[in-house]
């Protein structure tokens, strides 16, 4: 029979399941297979079958090389490194020798191993980084690099992030070497030794309070006496002193020059209204001692060659000097001011200003003698004036004014006022009585230009005056030494070195040698001499013990019983304003164990 289907025979090649199976099972054979072989190389690289010995390789193993590199193939880059640089050294000395300084340079680059631009020196570079520190003064050097390296655009980028000027660090490193850069009068302190950061309103308070500083400061200089002192060329301390009497409420403004002369400037000022411990003249004169006389450096060498200076004066400081004129103007005039004579009132004195009442009126100074306009008749009242007021004031007040004329007699309310006393001495001074006779020619002069009728001689003056009638006053010049004017302006204490040629004593010698050639009396004891010359000196004298001008007179305090009257004179009108011992004795005294002897008779002490 036919199958319509083909018959179709078995496959040849059939596997059977076992086959199958036994795929799997040559797979698992095949694992074996690989295992056994491993086995049999790890065999091979087992240590035990190694050459070297155990001995070494525990030695490897102790010495730790394994630490830093297990891998000889390692080792051997590293050496290689180490050799390639050495050689590349090597070659870079011999371009660098063979090159110099020549512009055109050989490159040994190419028989280099390592071409240079690939070469990472890190050591090299920590040691710049170190150096570049180094250099930098401080931190806020290194601060300033930071923003110098910020470009125009105002920022960069660092690590991905922009990093602007605003940023909050680098502002406040900023803010910090401001303070810096402050004026050096401001403390900043040392911001250096650590990473100074200072936010802006820190800053901005601290930058406030230098400038508020600063304009304080300066305030001085800009209130109203600028305007006077700058032009005036008044220096630091004058100012200085200028301003506090405007700023302790004495006065109110400075408002400019009335004289400048070789010796002091004079300023004219308003008192301050407002001031209330004393009633002050509304209007003030300053007089302001210069202080940097160049004449008074010439004049040392006068100082020096007088016996009187020595000790006293030589090692003075001109500056001090300076504020004992000050100082003397000033008792000066409130001795003038006392016996009722003319003068500016004294408001106060600092160091080498003086501050007095102003003569003249809306800042107008009243007119020296020497510029009025008077009627003839006018004059001889002025002169009659002028000579009332010379008498007073040698016979009550006990001064000759040594610079009297028509340049220091201002003119004002239809009276004669008498300034400018800093000179002024006591008749007994070295040379008052020449200074006296010169004041009586500088009137007599003037009132004779004037055509003044009724005046004497300068010498009959003189001799009015003093009471030295039978005195040659021609020879009153020349007798002493030729001082200059500055030895004028102090009383220095004749010390023991003092001698008869002194004016003053020449004149009582004179005067006396009549009246013994009349008495026939000689038989005085020599220290009676000085008492007498006093009292002779002062006819008119009115013995007034309150007349002590303001000034401490020291007397004697002592628990030894003496009578002041009989041995011991303190004459209370000899008194510079300056603490003084001035003593009279007839005989030595001997007080609590210490002798008053001759020395002391006269003596003026002044202290400072
Ligand atoms: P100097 O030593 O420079 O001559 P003065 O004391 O004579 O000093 O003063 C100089 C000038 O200043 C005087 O001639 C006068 O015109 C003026 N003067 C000084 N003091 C006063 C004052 N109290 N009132 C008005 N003017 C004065
Ligand atoms: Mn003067």
């Amino acid at each position: 029979m036919s199958n319509p289907w083909k018959k179709v025979s078995a496959e040849a090649d059939v596997r059977n399941l076992s086959d199958i199976m036994s795929e799997e099972y040559a797979k698992g054979l095949q694992v074996k297979e690989d295992l056994r072989f491993a086995e049999e190389i790890s065999d091979t690289v087992m240590p035990e079958s190694s050459d070297v010995s155990p001995e070494i390789l525990k030695k490897i193993d102790e010495s730790n090389v394994k630490e830093y590199c297990d891998s000889d193939s390692i080792i051997a880059k590293v050496l290689q490194c180490q050799f390639d640089r050495e050689h590349d050294d090597e070659i870079k000395r011999v371009a660098k020798k063979m090159n110099g300084d020549a512009k055109v340079s050989i490159s040994f680059d190419n028989y280099r191993n390592v071409p240079e631009h690939l070469v990472y020196d890190s050591e090299s570079d920590d040691e710049d980084i170190e150096l570049a520190y180094k250099k930098d003064w401080d931190r806020f050097e290194t601060n300033e690099k930071e923003f110098a390296s910020l470009p125009k655009r105002g920022f960069i980028m660092k690590e991905g992030e922009m990093v602007t000027k605003h940023d909050s660090t680098i502002n406040g490193r900023r803010n910090a070497c401001k303070v810096m850069a402050f004026p050096p009068e401001v403390c900043t302190g040392d911001g250096a030794g650590f990473d100074m950061k200072l936010s802006n309103s820190v800053f901005n308070q601290l930058k406030e309070h230098t400038r508020w500083n600063q304009a304080r400061k300066h305030k001085m200089l800009d209130r109203k006496e600028s305007h006077a002192t700058a032009e005036m060329g008044l220096d630091e301390p004058t100012r200085l002193i200028l301003f506090k009497l405007i700023n302790n409420g004495l006065l109110e403004d400075i408002n400019g020059v009335i004289s400048t002369g070789k010796e002091s400037v004079v300023l004219h000022a308003n008192s301050d209204p407002s001031y209330t411990e004393a009633v002050l003249p509304k209007e003030c004169a300053i007089k302001v001692f210069k202080t940097t006389l160049n004449e008074f450096k010439t004049r040392d060498k006068y100082i020096e060659a007088d016996y009187r200076f020595k000790s006293r004066f030589s090692k003075q400081n001109p500056r001090k000097i300076v504020h004992m004129w000050a100082e003397k103007e000033m008792h000066n005039m409130m001795r003038m001011q006392k016996i009722g004579l003319n003068c500016p009132e004294m408001v106060c004195l600092k160091k080498h200003i003086l501050v007095m009442s102003f003569i003249g009126k809306d800042n107008k100074p009243a007119p020296k003698l020497r510029d009025v306009i008077l009627k003839p008749e006018k004059w001889q009242s002025v002169y009659n004036e002028i000579v009332e007021a010379m008498h007073k004031l040698y016979n009550v007040g006990h001064l000759v004014h040594a610079d009297l004329s028509e340049y220091n007699i201002l003119w004002w309310e239809n009276k004669c006022w008498f300034i400018d006393v800093s000179q002024s001495v006591q008749p007994d001074h070295p040379s008052g009585l020449e200074f006296l006779l010169r004041d009586c020619r500088n009137i007599i002069n003037f009132f004779e230009k004037k055509d003044v009728p009724d005046i004497t001689t300068a010498e009959d003056l003189f001799k009015s005056i003093t009471g030295f009638e039978e005195v040659d006053v021609n020879l009153l010049e020349g007798v002493h030494t030729v001082y200059n004017s500055l030895s004028s302006r102090f009383e220095i204490a004749p010390d023991d070195n003092r001698n008869v040629s002194y004016p003053f004593e020449y004149c009582w010698n004179k005067s006396n040698e009549t009246k013994k050639g009349k008495s026939n009396n000689s038989g005085e004891d020599d220290d009676d001499d000085f008492d007498e010359m006093w009292k002779h000196a002062k006819p008119n004298q009115i013995i007034d013990a309150s007349a002590n001008f303001g000034n401490e007179v020291e007397t004697f305090k002592t628990n030894v019983d003496f009578d002041v009257n009989s041995d011991i004179i303190v004459d209370t009108n000899v008194n510079f304003g300056n603490v003084i011992d001035v003593a009279l004795t007839k005989n030595d005294v001997d007080i609590g164990g210490s002798s008053i002897d001759k020395v002391l008779k006269r003596s003026y002490i002044f202290v400072y």
